[in-house]
């Protein structure tokens, strides 16, 4: 029988500090830490979901107690962890004594944190010291944080604790005036899509590079969100191409973004309904299509105006031939309008519904102007058509 594939985001998850993605400073922070032999009690990881935290903590509490320890701090050469020691085979499989992981997620209350502190204070089974892994330790009750203050004061020598949180700025400040803090930053786009290109040549799984380029973007810094995408992307289709990628994030490409822009700018009512009777049955990200659109206008309004787009890219040929065709006027009722909806849009269950119908009433356009706005849009414009005359 064929075994189940781990998800990648568990096969890839980092086991050494060479394999840490994006965190250089705080990375060679740690080794240098072990090097010299020099801990802090208390270690606070702060830092966006999914850049990283859990499993540089991980792979720092599998150094601490890892029997090659001494070896490295005499040659700095050694990959840490060992990986292949009692201590490191225990920790790989999630049953070392020493290491507790608390997600403070679950366990709010101040009876958790009484157990940790009465636990403590036992001396550590299999390595030399007990580690205490905390993670979204922002999320500790009041009388929690109180209770553990007590033993961040003073805890015992061989006692290590690592608090990680993607919010800092709700721990108390006596909490974190007594921790070494290190910021994990957002993984930046080259580590990222080089990352995700490895996996996949490791992998064999089928992919372009532009694919590879838009999980980086979308997924803004976190790579466990970009693994995860990833892996829905070769699932979906045998390439991962930034079509497919923007297939599953329901993203439709910037054609057809272009294409309905067109049809309400030129009040084609009928090709925009035929449009929208096209996505029937697909996942359409509606918050997407606000987005891009109102990028594409706002690039409309800056040629208008005789400048460069910013946002259009390869679409900009089209974009001018379709701006060319209309008032700025018209474009300026359209960007408010586009850029308003983001309101409404965020109070409904029926996203796409509602965007199709204000699409198809913003190409009626009469229907929604104010007088006052087309009188002071059309000042704007006069003044703009006086100067060109000029
Ligand atoms: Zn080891």
């Amino acid at each position: 029988m064929q075994q189940p594939t781990l998800n990648l985001a568990r096969k890839w998850r980092s086991a050494q500090f060479k394999e840490i993605i994006g965190q250089d400073l705080v990375v060679r922070i740690l080794q240098n830490s072990l090097f010299k032999n020099q801990f802090f009690p208390v270690y606070l990881f702060s830092g966006q979901r999914g850049c990283g935290k859990t499993s540089t903590a991980r792979v720092f509490a599998t150094s601490l107690n890892c029997q090659k320890l001494q070896e490295f701090q005499k040659n700095p050469q050694i990959q840490m962890p060992c990986l292949q020691c009692q201590s490191c085979i225990a920790m790989t499989a999630g049953r070392h004594p020493d290491f507790i992981e608390i997600d403070a997620a679950s366990y709010t209350g101040v009876d958790n944190i009484r157990n940790i502190i009465d636990t403590s204070s036992f001396l550590p089974l299999l390595g030399e010291r007990k580690i205490y892994l905390i993670d979204e330790v922002h999320m500790l009750s009041k009388a929690a944080f109180n209770a553990f203050l007590k033993i961040l004061e003073e805890p015992p020598k061989f006692v290590v604790f690592i608090l990680a949180t993607t919010e800092v700025q709700k721990l108390p400040d006596t909490v974190r005036s007594r921790c070494f803090q290190l910021f994990f930053n957002p993984v930046n786009l080259v580590s990222m899509t080089e990352h995700l290109e490895k996996m996949c040549n490791a992998e064999s799984i089928a992919f372009e590079r532009e694919g590879l380029e838009m999980i980086a973007s979308v997924t803004q810094g976190s790579l466990r969100d970009a693994i995860n995408l990833l892996e829905q992307a070769r699932f979906a289709a045998p390439c991962v191409t930034k079509k497919v990628v923007l297939s599953v994030l329901g993203y439709v490409d910037d054609a057809m973004v272009c294409t309905m822009l067109q049809n309400i700018l030129q009040k084609d009512q009928l090709s925009l309904a035929t449009l929208f009777a096209s996505w029937s049955g697909k996942i359409i990200s509606t918050d997407y299509l606000v987005k891009r659109s109102i990028e594409f206008l706002y690039d409309g309004l800056i040629i208008k105006y005789g400048g460069q787009a910013k946002y259009a890219g390869s679409m900009v040929t089209q974009l001018e031939a379709m701006v060319a065709l209309v008032s700025l006027q018209d474009l300026m009722v359209c960007f408010d309008e586009l850029c308003s909806i983001d309101m409404v849009m965020a109070k409904t269950g029926r996203k796409q519904l509602l965007f199709e119908s204000l699409m198809l009433r913003l190409s009626l356009r009469t229907a929604l102007q104010q007088p006052e706005v087309v009188q002071a849009s059309t000042s704007v414009h006069d003044i703009v058509h006086e100067e060109k005359k000029k």
